[in-house]
């Protein structure tokens, strides 16, 4: 029992964006309090917690205040230097710890594990100029998808090469010396699976969300996926196979393609709650964020039975002002991240549809 958090810690939350919002709903839900800290004023996650740090991910006094006043770190986006939380896990536990981060913040690094890990991925090879890029064209082949390693998000920092595609004007459109060239997988459907593991090693996955995507960003996770039983199984035994081999504390999200010969590649992990994921809190036994609270407070993890087939619809942009007629709808739940400006492409919030017999 020495490794349990009792209720009245403080989970600090590196972020304050909406996961970082519902992750702290969850947390208040069993007792805990919540500190963010985050560069930006007024963040959601910083609307629902009980403190906020507003300082830069560079600020040294400010993150070493921020460790002393919390009793464990989790982090709600990937794209934090690696350092920051290197020095905030010498002050307080960083749960995932920060290697697990430093894997995936780099698409080959994220690759070699997943590969060393047992798991399958598409063809790659990185690519650090114009010459490899040629000679990685030609051995991976056309059609082929061409990334920046960091930072890349919702098709951004990625273009196709085709059989027309000039390779010094693709090369110089990314702006990068550090890529990946994959293979371009023809996938049947693209899937997720977040599994968590706790403090006592105990590793369990969702089950697979189907995901829908329209120009590059998620539009529908749906559950059950509509893949075959083995394939089900495969996909989580991975996520499982990861998280143990990464020795995680927390949540890891898996994104994946099925092929048309229905094998499991991955395509990216995130080592925190994931959009794909919204479903589960209207439609699972335990919901992602709480299944978070629970891993970094070293609680029981909680059952992920499927309560509910879900269709989790994400309302970007000028989406959310349907919200009238949502909160009308009978079954449609939902989650609004208190956003005030609904700029095109963002994430305002998110409607789950469930299925009641
Ligand atoms: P990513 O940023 O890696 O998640 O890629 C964004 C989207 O581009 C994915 O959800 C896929 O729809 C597509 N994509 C990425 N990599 C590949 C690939 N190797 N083959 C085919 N489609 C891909």
């Amino acid at each position: 029992m020495t490794d349990v958090l009792a209720p009245g810690s403080v989970i600090g939350i590196i972020g304050g964006g909406q996961l970082g919002r519902m992750t702290a709903l969850a947390a208040a839900r069993l007792g805990y309090r919540c500190h963010i800290y985050t560069p930006e004023e007024n963040s959601p996650a910083s609307q629902v917690s009980e403190k906020t740090t507003v300082a830069s991910y560079e600020d040294e006094n400010a993150l070493a205040e921020f460790a002393a006043a919390v009793d464990v770190i989790t982090y709600e986006f990937e794209n934090i230097p690696v350092d920051t939380v290197q020095r905030l896990s010498k002050l307080a536990p960083v749960r995932p710890r920060p290697s697990v981060l430093a894997v995936s913040q780099h698409r080959v690094a994220e690759k070699d594990f997943a590969r060393d890990s047992g798991a399958g991925t598409a063809l790659y090879q990185g690519v650090t100029d114009l010459d490899q890029l040629r000679n990685a064209v030609s051995e991976i082949g056309r059609p082929a998808v061409l990334k920046t390693c960091r930072f890349g998000y919702d098709g951004k920092g990625q273009v196709k090469i085709t059989a027309e595609t000039d390779l010094a004007a693709a090369w110089a459109s990314l702006k990068t010396d550090d890529a990946v060239l994959e293979g371009f997988v023809s996938f049947e459907k693209e899937v997720s699976v977040i599994v968590a593991r706790g403090v006592d090693g105990t590793a369990l996955a969702f089950p697979v969300a189907e995901n829908h995507h329209v120009d590059h960003i998620l539009s529908t996770s749906t559950v059950p996926a509509n893949i075959p039983e083995a394939t089900e199984k495969a996909a989580r035994a991975t996520a499982v196979a990861l998280a143990e081999r990464l020795e995680l504390v927390g949540l890891l999200a898996v994104e994946m393609f099925v092929t048309d010969e229905g094998e499991v590649l991955v395509n990216e992990v995130a080592p925190r709650p994931h959009n794909s994921g919204h479903w589960t809190q209207d439609g699972c036994a335990t919901c992602q964020f709480e299944q978070l609270v629970r891993a970094v407070t070293g609680l029981p993890l909680g059952p992920v039975d499927v309560l509910f087939p879900t269709v989790m619809q994400n309302l970007i942009g000028d989406e959310a002002g349907q919200w009238l007629d949502i909160a009308a709808e009978p079954h449609a739940k939902l989650h609004l991240y208190g956003k005030t400006e609904a700029r095109p492409g963002r994430k305002m919030g998110h409607v789950n549809r469930i299925k009641v017999s």
